[in-house]
C-alpha cells in the first residue's frame, strides 16, 4: 500500500474545514471540496480563522510560518471530478444526513481513482452503512476527529469486516502523520471509544439533576474531586454547547432524555444561554 500524499476533504463546515486544515498544516497536499463556489468564500474565512487560532493556541508544536504555510498547501474547489482525481485519500465530512452520504459515496466510487481510500468522519451512523456505496469496501472506514482538532487531537479509527488491514494500518500511518493520536477501534461501535464512555456519564448527571438529587455544583465537585479529572459533567456540557445535547436527546426514545431535552430548551437554550461558546450555560464565562 503506498503512502498517502494527496488528501481531498469532502465538506468544507465546522469539522471538514479543521480537517483539511490539520492535514495541510503537517504538509499534505489537501484539496477542500465543497458543493458551490458560494460556500467556499465562507470556507478561506474559515481557514483564515483557523490560521489564527493554530497560532494563537501554540498546542501543536509549531510556529507562526507553519499555519501560514498551511494555506498554501490547501487547494478549494467545487469541482468534485478535479478534487478526487489523484486522491490518495478522501475523508468525508458532509452533513449527517445517511442519503446525502450514500449518494457522495455513489459519487465518488465512480469519480475516484482505484487507489483512493475513502473515510467517513460521521459521529453516529456506521461506516456499515455506507460501504455498499462506496464500491470498495475494501478501501473504507471511518476516521473520526474531534471538533477543536488542533486541541483535541484523537483520531478514532474504525474498520468494517470488509476494511483491509493494510488500508486501515496506512489511515494510522495518515492520522500520526498529521499530529493526531490515532485510537484504533478492533470492530464497528456507535459511539466510538470517547462517546461510548462520555454519553454515560453525562445521562446519569442529568438523571441526578433532573430527579432532583443533587445540584451542578455538587454534581460536577463530586466527579472532579473523587477521579482526579478537570472537568465535571456538566463542565463538559457546557463545552460541548447546550445545542448539540439538546439535538442528542430529543433523538432518543427514552422518556427521560425527552424530558432533559424539554429542561435543556425551556432553561438555558431559549435564553441564549448555550454554553461556554455563548458566555453562559450551566456556568457563567
Ligand atoms: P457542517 O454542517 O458544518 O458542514 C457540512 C458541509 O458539507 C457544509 O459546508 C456543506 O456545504 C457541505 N455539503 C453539503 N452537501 C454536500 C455534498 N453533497 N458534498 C460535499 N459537501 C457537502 O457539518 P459538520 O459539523 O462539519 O459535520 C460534518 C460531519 O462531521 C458529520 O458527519 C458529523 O457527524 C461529523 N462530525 C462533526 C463534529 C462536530 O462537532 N461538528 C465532530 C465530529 C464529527
Amino acid at each position: 500500500m503506498a503512502k498517502i500524499a494527496k488528501v481531498t476533504v469532502l465538506g468544507t463546515g465546522v469539522l471538514g474545514s479543521q480537517i483539511a486544515f490539520q492535514a495541510a498544516y503537517f504538509g499534505y497536499d489537501v484539496i477542500a471540496y465543497d458543493i458551490s463556489d458560494e460556500v467556499l468564500e465562507t470556507a478561506k474565512r474559515r481557514f483564515a480563522g483557523l490560521a489564527k487560532a493554530y497560532k494563537a493556541d501554540k498546542i501543536m508544536a509549531a510556529s507562526d510560518l507553519q499555519a501560514d504555510a498551511a494555506l498554501e498547501h490547501l487547494t478549494l474547489t467545487s469541482n468534485l471530478t478535479e478534487a478526487v482525481a489523484d486522491a490518495d485519500l478522501v475523508i468525508e465530512a458532509v452533513p449527517e444526513i445517511l442519503a446525502v452520504k450514500r449518494e457522495t459515496y455513489t459519487r465518488l466510487s465512480q469519480l475516484a481513482p482505484a487507489k483512493t481510500i475513502f473515510a467517513t468522519n460521521s459521529s453516529t451512523l456506521l461506516p456499515s452503512d455506507m460501504k455498499a456505496f462506496t464500491g470498495r469496501p475494501e478501501k473504507f472506514l471511518a476516521l473520526h476527529y474531534a471538533n477543536q482538532v488542533w486541541r483535541y487531537n484523537t483520531a478514532e479509527i474504525m474498520g468494517t469486516t470488509d476494511t483491509d488491514p493494510a488500508v486501515y494500518a496506512a489511515v494510522v500511518e495518515f492520522a500520526i502523520g498529521s499530529g493526531l493520536i490515532p485510537i484504533e477501534l478492533k470492530k464497528e461501535k456507535a459511539g466510538y471509544v470517547l462517546n461510548s464512555l462520555l454519553v454515560p456519564l453525562l445521562t446519569a448527571a442529568a438523571g441526578l439533576l433532573q430527579g432532583g438529587y443533587a445540584d451542578v455544583d455538587t454534581i460536577d465537585k463530586t466527579w472532579r474531586i473523587a477521579t482526579g479529572t478537570l472537568s465535571g459533567p456538566f463542565q463538559i456540557y457546557d463545552l460541548i454547547g447546550l445545542n448539540t445535547a439538546y439535538n442528542v436527546a430529543l433523538a432518543s426514545s427514552d422518556p427521560r432524555m425527552q424530558s432533559w431535552a424539554v429542561f435543556l430548551k425551556e432553561t438555558y437554550i431559549d435564553k441564549g444561554k448555550l454554553g461556554m461558546a455563548s458566555g453562559e450555560g450551566f456556568y457563567k464565562y
